[in-house]
């Protein structure tokens, strides 16, 4: 071959094998665009079936007012089971002495002593001592639970200093907060109707609460009387209302999620003849548990709420609670993985229930690192998956957002739906919110007390209700209508009422 064709060949060959590379690159780009467009329409088409725009919520707020109506005319009347809690008589500020209380949450368990003063409404010291709830006592016997907490209450008192000591022939009194659906019987009674939140201690359904711990309490040999027992929903309400008697409600926003109001007790059909007609009640919701068709549900909802130990029950609650949020979001990831390969190959890890927990998930939402540092550090420790680039990394930021912000939103939608049953939010007429006088027509101050680590400790969920409860709401009524935090309200609302229904007190 001579000179010249041999490096004719060359050259031939040369360009044969830089278009092939070419289009071996090409076709490498086409894919990655479709895995990413595939990626794109997995958050597109999440973000979508999230929508929560201000009609949706008025349409929420709607439904939430129609089924309290609902779960007060008759037993079983709602989804919304609107429990009596026999709290009718609020602390005045006039309580005094030394008061305990137990504070069965979702995630933990807190013992207190709230020392009540002289002064009006005053707490003069509360101790709080936290700890988690074993992972091994949730699952296990009412024996080991209230065994377990109470060791705990009797280190708790046994610690304790001068000043608390009993006088000969009293008792301590208690207040138990316990954060599950209880039909009362009375203030310091009730049976547990089902378990929530992942709990499932089989004995203890159909029981007395406050009896079984009493039991307990006397078989360690201490000398403490349980007093009363609430929900924390009514323990917040309680200590909201010491503080700020404005205060109409008290909401839960923690691992899991409750509210409760004050309701009128002629308004309370379905107990008409049981209950005085006169004052009000404290009206434990159970709202963990409301339904209604107008809830952005989605695809991720329904195989959650499957694979849940209490399908089809506590549809809210899986929407908006800490126990639940950081799950939505590992379902969408790990469909995203699914789709695409930007995450490697899928990680075991990301395929286990619950290994994004919902504090991870707000340090994710929440990091401000122009590259997403945090974001990098959570996807490989917590999740197995390292190397994920910026650009997805940005676009799972955006996931948190997507569930953090329907969860806020449909939370605001519920707490209006409270306003709305007992005539606060402006809607019209005389028990609208608006007090008339001479003509001119004034609208009331309005508190609700609300508590729980995913609303104190996660700013984007606490801004997006907040701006939710304006959007809803309307400025002019909603400058009226005030958040209040109550730190550990739970445990001390129910300090706060066993000092009430002491046995010792004299100043009930
Ligand atoms: P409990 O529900 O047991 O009474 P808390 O009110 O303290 O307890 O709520 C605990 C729950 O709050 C946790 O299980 C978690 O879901 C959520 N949570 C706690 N800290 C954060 C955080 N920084 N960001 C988001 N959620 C949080
Ligand atoms: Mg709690």
């Amino acid at each position: 071959m001579g000179k010249v064709s041999f490096g004719l060949a060359v050259a031939v060959s040369c360009a044969v094998a830089s278009t092939g590379i070419a289009a071996v690159l090409v076709v490498r780009r086409v894919r990655r665009r479709r895995r990413w467009n595939r990626v794109l329409a997995v958050l597109k088409e999440f973000e979508e079936a999230c929508s929560t725009s201000v009609g949706r919520l008025r349409q929420v707020v709607d439904a939430m007012a129609v089924e309290m109506h609902a779960g007060l005319a008759s037993e079983g009347g709602s989804k919304l089971k609107m429990l009596l809690s026999f709290v009718q008589n609020l602390p005045t500020g006039n309580e005094k002495g030394i008061f305990y209380a137990l504070d069965i949450g979702g995630t933990y368990f807190r013992v207190l002593r709230v020392q009540l003063g002289d002064k009006r409404s005053a707490v003069v010291e509360c101790d709080v001592e936290r700890q988690p709830i074993p992972q091994e006592l949730m699952t296990s016997t009412s024996e080991d639970l209230f065994d377990f907490i109470t060791s705990s209450l009797k280190q708790f008192i046994e610690k304790e200093g001068g000043g608390s000591e009993l006088l000969p022939g009293r008792r301590r009194d208690l207040g138990l907060t316990f954060s599950f659906p209880v039909k009362q019987t009375s203030v310091s009674s009730g049976h547990l109707i089902k378990w929530t939140k992942g709990f499932r201690i089989k004995d203890l359904v159909g029981k007395d609460v406050a009896e079984c711990l009493q039991q307990a309490i006397n078989k360690k040999g201490l000398n403490v009387r349980v007093s009363t027992l609430v929900n924390d929903a009514v323990g917040t309400l309680t200590l909201g209302h010491y503080h700020d008697p404005d205060t109409v409600a008290g909401v839960i926003i923690g691992t899991g999620t409750n509210a409760c109001y004050l309701e009128r007790t002629d308004a309370i059909i379905k107990c008409q003849g049981l209950l005085r007609t006169s004052g009000v009640m404290a009206i434990n919701m159970e709202w963990g548990n409301f339904w209604s068709a107008h809830l952005p549900r989605t695809s991720y909802d329904m195989d959650l709420d499957v694979d849940s130990p209490n399908p089809n029950d506590q549809g809210f609650e899986k929407m908006i609670s800490g126990m639940y949020l950081g799950e939505i979001a590992r379902r969408v990831i790990f469909r995203m993985a699914q789709e695409s390969d930007f995450f490697g190959p899928v990680s075991p890890r990301l395929s286990v229930p619950f290994t994004l927990t919902t504090p991870l998930m707000s340090a994710m939402h929440e990091d401000e690192s122009g590259d997403l540092r945090e974001v990098t550090r959570i996807l490989d420790h917590a999740l197995g998956i390292p190397n994920v680039p910026l650009k997805v990394r940005r676009l799972l930021v955006k996931v948190c957002d997507i569930v953090t912000r329907r969860a806020a939103r449909l939370a605001a939608a519920g707490i209006v739906g409270i306003l709305k049953k007992i005539g606060r939010d402006g809607s019209g007429g005389v028990t609208s919110g608006k007090t008339r006088g001479s003509g001119d027509s004034k609208i009331r101050r309005t508190v609700v007390a609300i508590e729980g680590a995913l609303y104190t400790n996660y700013r984007s969920f606490r801004e997006y209700l907040n701006e939710a409860l304006d959007e809803i709401l309307g400025e002019d009524i909603s400058q009226h209508v005030t958040l209040q935090v109550t730190e550990d309200g739970s445990g001390v609302g129910a300090a706060l009422l066993a000092a009430c229904h002491s046995s010792n007190s004299v100043d009930k």
